[in-house]
């Protein structure tokens, strides 16, 4: 018999371009290798997890030379689409595939010293999860419960879906409470139908997956539910991502890591609040959960429905294009009318209090004298009132009463926040909401002595004193990250609201999002123009949909003809677009405003965008980094007349954690072009590097594809 070796290529997660060449001794390891096994090999005289790329009996460098790998993870192979995805995500990302696919495998998979323990656990892991109480299940519309315009929607739906194996993307538009959530999951019923047929439902939010849990559970009671968000543990996830993999769990619902799943048999996915931008990863491999799914369908020759009350740009061009289907949903599901939108000019001195009735000073400035009317009113009538604001914290920075001095990060290029006592611990705090550091507040100013340090500003802690002291008798609630974190979790205080416990809920954007609360008549929005205007180009399309979403709070139990609530929003631009739109509930009318925008502008969609983003010790050598760049790309005449590639500039926040960052934006309208641009600088860029790290500048770099913020 001859000796014939077995040569497997294998990638790890470094950002390296390419894989190594290993041995497989297939008698030590007890089976002969397969594309998608995860293996443990020796490299750089450590261990690392890899994952088998490539077999063949072939190698550039002698077999001597070569390593053999060393274990093999408990796992069946991960599945051919799955690689075909994170392929196609390497390639589209500019990102190493070993460093795109590993981080996607949850950590209790890459402990090799607990392979051998694993079987074990897995079975503890099942006898503990069938002990769970399981959810229970609430929200139940049949199909016979569905109103006329949900039933169309899904007979939409039903249509085309029975022709075997072809791509669909779907656009349901329906405002908040139209009934989406009813309508997909009717759907979703009659695709599981098929015993192995397994779906992918994605969400923006941790926050929002126990309500859909609860609801998920009363349509499948008898399916397999695999959970997978970063609220969950370690070992659970592992569990639920082995569950879905092996193709044990039916119903994979998630956030936007869920998307990187193997699964088997997939055969529909479903995106809720597909606009949202947490559907997009800000470190790694900057992927958009969204895209990559619609990738996914695609390869997979399976339907994908993307549903929101504001749908992104993107999605709705390509829906009115009808390169996307498009179903409508255009009534409030229980019959509720939309709320009332008011919008108060803080300009107009009507709107305010005025000096002689300023019995309380110190927080009747915090809130207009027209919106503190209508909570009061508010009040009166028994309904609960949710109070926006997005920021948490008690005040955006303390500041020095006799000198110019301000609370600022020691690390960072922005200031810190000022945290009451209890949110970050029993005293008061400054904290920076960029690096974390927490440092406490000092009892004279630290430039020139003084004691008297003020806040300016204010954030939710602020607010919630400024709400408990003007209407003392209230039941007040703050639902912030801080306070989730303090109590039981978001969840609990969720509850809370459901069941009456509280009468005013001063709330981050947590609160604005998906929850179906019974009873808010009023919803106040306190801090809009922060965010109206910004360099972002996407500002106002994100706060508009943040504003329909939280007027979608208000009376969603309102019957037939009852009034259904109402929304203040405080601004000293009541005229922009934004605004207007939303006062004639006209999403619409937004988007086409919005879309023509950026055509004239040439911003996405009507344009691809890369960031190269840099950083280092100083700002001036991360931009003198980013000039050379595009100096050579220019020299080399590596850039297209349809290529733009602006100068670089200091990221917004320049400074983080004591790094100082630059950023170098490339836009083209041919998405091609961009694409092959990218690649070569990439190349360029690693000719000089150490992984990410540029060898003579020490500048660490990265490409960013499709930047949510510019
Ligand atoms: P969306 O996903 O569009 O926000 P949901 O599906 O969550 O809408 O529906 C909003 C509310 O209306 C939920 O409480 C849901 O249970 C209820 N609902 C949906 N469809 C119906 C229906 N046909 N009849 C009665 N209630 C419904
Ligand atoms: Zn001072
Ligand atoms: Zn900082």
């Amino acid at each position: 018999m001859t000796f014939n070796p077995i040569v497997v290529q294998v990638v790890i997660d470094k950002p390296l371009a390419q894989g190594f060449d290993y041995l497989w001794d297939a008698e030590k390891l007890g089976k002969l290798p397969e594309v998608g096994i995860v293996v443990e090999v020796s490299f750089a005289r450590s261990k690392a997890i890899g994952l088998v790329i490539k077999v063949s009996d072939y190698s550039e460098y002698e077999f001597s030379k070569l390593k053999s790998v060393d274990r093999l993870a408990p796992l069946p192979p991960l599945d051919p689409a799955l690689l075909r995805l994170m392929n196609f995500a390497s390639q589209y990302y500019v990102h190493g595939f070993g460093e795109t696919i590993l981080p996607s495998i949850p950590k209790v998979w890459k402990k090799s010293d607990d392979w051998e323990k694993i079987p074990k656990k897995l079975e503890l892991a099942e006898k503990k999860k069938r002990k769970e109480k399981s959810p229970i299940s609430e929200g139940l519309i049949t199909v016979e419960q569905l109103n006329a315009d949900q039933k169309k929607a899904l007979q939409e739906l039903l249509a085309t879906g029975q022709k075997k194996s072809h791509f669909r993307a779907i656009l349901l538009q329906g405002q908040t409470g139209s009934g989406k959530t009813a309508v997909f999951l009717n759907w979703l019923t009659s695709i599981l139908k098929e015993e192995t047929a397994q779906v992918l439902l994605l969400v923006p939010e941790i926050n929002l997956t126990p309500q859909l849990e609860r609801r998920v559970k009363a349509y499948f009671p008898e399916k397999k539910m695999a959970l997978l968000h970063s609220g969950i543990s370690e070992n659970k996830r592992g569990f639920a991502w082995y569950e879905a993999m092996t193709g044990k769990a039916q119903i994979i619902l998630g956030t936007r890591l869920a998307a990187l799943t193997p699964i088997p048999n997939l055969r529909a996915i479903v995106i809720d609040e597909e606009h949202d931008p947490s559907y997009k990863q800000q470190e790694g491999t900057r992927y958009s959960a969204r895209d990559l799914a619609i990738w996914r369908a695609h390869d997979l020759k399976i339907p994908i429905l993307l549903s929101s009350a504001t749908p992104s740009i993107e999605t709705w061009l390509a829906a009115q294009s009808g390169r996307y289907e498009y179903i409508r949903l255009d009534q409030r599901a229980q019959g509720a009318s939309l709320p009332s939108v008011h919008l108060v000019n803080t300009r107009d001195s009507q709107n305010q209090f005025s000096p002689g009735d300023l019995d309380a000073p110190k927080y009747k400035s915090l809130i207009s004298k027209t919106l503190a009317h209508a909570i009061t009113k508010n009040l009166e009538a028994k309904k609960q009132t949710l109070i926006l604001i997005n920021r948490r914290g008690y005040a955006p920075v303390l500041s020095c009463s006799a000198c110019s001095w301000l609370s600022k990060c020691t690390q960072c290029s922005v200031c810190t926040v000022m945290h009451k006592a209890g949110a970050l611990g029993k005293r008061s705090v400054l904290s920076c909401h960029h690096c974390g550091l927490v440092t406490p507040i000092p009892s004279f100013c630290p430039e020139c002595g003084n004691a008297d340090l003020r806040s300016l500003g204010h954030g939710s802690q602020k607010i919630e004193d400024a709400v408990e002291e003007m209407w003392p008798q209230a039941r007040v609630l703050r639902v912030d990250t801080d306070s989730s974190k303090k109590s039981k979790g978001a969840e609990a205080l969720f509850q809370e609201i459901h069941d009456g416990n509280v009468d005013i809920v001063v709330g981050t954007q947590m609160i604005a999002k998906g929850h179906d609360y019974r009873n808010i008549g009023l919803v106040a929005v306190l801090d809009a123009d922060s965010r109206l205007y910004s360099a972002d180009f996407r500002a106002a399309e994100r706060l508009f949909a943040q504003l329909v979403q939280v007027a979608g709070r208000a009376g969603r139990a309102g019957t037939n003809g009852e009034k259904s609530g109402d929304i203040y929003i405080e601004t000293q631009y009541p005229d922009s677009p934004v605004f207007q739109y939303l006062l004639r509930h006209d999403v619409d009318g937004f988007m086409s405003f919005t879309s023509s925008e950026r055509e004239e502008a040439r911003l996405p969609p009507y344009s691809y965008q890369a960031l190269i983003h840099a950083e280092g010790k100083s700002i001036e050598k991360a931009i003198q980094f980013l000039s050379e760049l595009k100096g050579r790309l220019k020299s080399r005449g590596l850039i297209p007349k349809e290529l733009k590639v602006y100068d670089p500039v200091p990221k917004p926040v320049m400074r983080v954690a004591g790094a100082e960052r630059a950023q170098l934006l490339i836009e083209s309208v041919n998405r091609k072009t961009l694409q092959e641009t990218l690649e070569k600088l990439d190349q360029d860029l690693r000719q000089d590097s150490q992984g990410r790290v540029s060898k003579t500048s020490r500048i660490r770099w990265l490409i960013e594809r499709d930047p949510i913020a510019v």
